[in-house]
This record gives structure tokens, sequence and C-alpha cells, in this order.
């Protein structure tokens, strides 16, 4: 069966494998029809992808993926149809990628300290976009210390691996009302594989009082179960269900491009709820002074 939908992707302008245009391509040879393109932190790879997916008649809804600090927890959030080239909205989008190159820098520092050599001009080679973890994950693959990234990330820069260096963030509610700023549309990723359930039945009202329109419910490895009780939450708290494979590259997430099924609803609800926003004048976003890392 051919899945026409898949709203959560990552491209070379963030962590993803494949350039915007690749990504598209690949989209259209697993038969999806629409397509999001999520980026951590950068909305630099929805000009090409616009571009190559007009050409292959292929529906590509601009999008963005800004993790955030929930009070110690990890929560991811979506920002679908943003009117991303407001200047405000991409001077935050750049502070935070800086705030990732200085990081980035300090892991790659500890980690030489201990004596694995990679080195941050390779990093920064196999970073196009946002750098990340992966890309230090990669470098590290690249010289021999790993045989894949997750084995990267498990032995040398998972959270608590002594060359961890945690990233400035802002907020769950402040990535919400940033995403707000630009009259695009938060969603919460991923919800069941960051939090557990008591926590998630916590954060809810309050993401949703700071203005949550949407919640990842189709996602990954998801069972029917899971599907189930999201849904049951979405449509509790008023929430537009989206769903997508989260795909960075082949064997980087377990989920393949269009992995997922993920219903055309999604699309059309996301859609209403854009074309009522834009246009409007969105309340503005004050950038926070950044949190002094450890
Ligand atoms: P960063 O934002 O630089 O801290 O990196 C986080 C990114 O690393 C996430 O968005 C994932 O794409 C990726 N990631 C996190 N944990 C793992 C893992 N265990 N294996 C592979 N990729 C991971
Ligand atoms: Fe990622
Ligand atoms: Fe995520
Ligand atoms: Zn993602």
């Amino acid at each position: 069966m051919t899945n026409f939908v898949d709203l959560h992707t990552h491209s070379t302008a963030s962590d993803g494998i494949y350039s915007p245009g690749e990504l598209l391509h690949r989209a259209r040879d697993v038969g999806l029809r629409v397509l999001a393109l999520t980026d951590h932190d950068s909305t630099n790879g929805i000009e090409e992808a616009t571009q190559v997916a007009s050409a292959l008649d292929i529906e590509l809804i601009p999008g963005i993926e800004i993790n955030t600090d929930g009070s110690g927890n990890e929560i991811h959030i979506l920002g679908y149809f943003p009117e991303y080239q407001r200047p405000a909205f991409q001077h935050v989008l750049q502070v935070l990628r800086d705030a990732r190159v200085h990081r980035g820098e300090r892991i790659v520092e500890r980690l030489n300290q201990q004596g694995i050599h990679i080195s941050w001009e390779r990093v920064r080679q196999l970073a196009q976009g946002a750098v990340g973890r992966p890309h230090i994950a990669e470098a590290l693959l690249e010289a021999g210390y790993v045989k894949s990234i997750p084995e990267a990330f498990e032995k040398y820069i998972c959270t608590q691996c002594p060359a961890y260096v945690p990233r400035y963030k802002l907020t769950a509610e402040d990535g919400i009302h940033l995403v707000t700023s630009a009259n695009g549309l938060p969603v919460m990723a991923h919800p069941a594989v960051m939090l557990t359930s008591g926590t998630l039945h916590k954060w809810l009202p309050r993401l949703c009082a700071n203005g949550m329109v949407g919640l990842e419910t189709y996602y990954g490895q998801y069972t029917p179960d899971i599907e189930r009780e999201l849904r049951t939450l979405a449509d509790k708290y008023h929430l537009i269900p989206t769903g997508g494979s989260d795909f960075h590259g082949p064997g980087l997430h377990p989920t393949q491009l269009g992995g997922h099924y993920v219903p055309y609803e999604s699309v059309e609800r996301l859609k209403a709820a854009a074309t009522e926003r834009h246009g409007k004048f969105p309340p503005p976003f004050e950038l926070p002074p950044p949190v002094q890392e450890r």
C-alpha cells in the first residue's frame, strides 16, 4: 500500500542526508503526494524544496522543528506553514543555529581532550546547514571510532556522556510562541517518544494554553494502541492530529520516507488553520536571554 502524506522530514538544511531536491525525488519514488520539510532551526531548504516539488507535482508544506526544553523534558515543537520570510523569525533561527555552532565546537573539544581525534573543521564540512550531534556522529563514524551513527550517540555524545554539552534551548512555551510569531501552526512532535504518558497529560493543557494547535499522532514505531490514545487526546484538546516519518536518511531513524500512514485529513485541517491565520498581525516574539550552559 502506498502512503500519500508525510509531514515530518529533514534535509541537509539540518541533519538530514539528502538535499531538499533529492528528498523530493525520493518522495516521488515512494509515491508521496504531500510532503512537509521540517528541518531543525532552519527554513533554508524550503525554497529549493518548493521548486522541485512543483516540478514533480508534489504539494510541499513549509515547516520547521524546534527542540525545546520543558523543565528538563525534551519537547520538540513542529511549526507548519510559518510565514518564514519574516525577518524577526529568521533572526531567532539564526541565533539558535549560532548557539549550535558554539556548542558543537565545545563537544569536539571535549572529545579531543578524551583522546578522540576528530576535527571541528571536518564536522563543519559535514554540516551544510544547522550543525548538530548527528554531524559529530558522522565524523566519529568516518574516523573509525564507531561502526554506526546510533553507536556514536551511545558511546560518545549521549546526554549522559562525558563529552556532552547542552545546547541553548527555548522553553517549550517559547518554541510555540516563536512559531506563532510567524503565523505558523505549532504542533507537538512525537509525544510518545519523548515523554511518559503521565508527563504528556501534565504538559498538554499548558502547551494548549500557550497556543499549540496540533499533536503528532501518527509516527514511526507507534503501535495502533498508542495512536488511538493520542487521537483521543488530540480530539479532547481540539488539536489537529498530524504525522510523519521523521525521515533523516536511510538507517538514521527507523521509519522510511512515507513509511507510516498519515490521513489526508491532517493536511486539510492544517491548511484550513493556516489560511485563517495568514496575513494577520501576529504577536511579536521576544528572544529570552541565553541560558548559561553547563
Ligand atoms: P542536537 O540537536 O544537536 O542535540 O541533536 C539531536 C538530533 O540527533 C535529533 O534531532 C536526532 O535527529 C538525532 N539523534 C538523537 N539521538 C539519536 C540516536 N540515539 N541515534 C541517532 N540519532 C539521534
Ligand atoms: Fe534530527
Ligand atoms: Fe524531533
Ligand atoms: Zn524531526
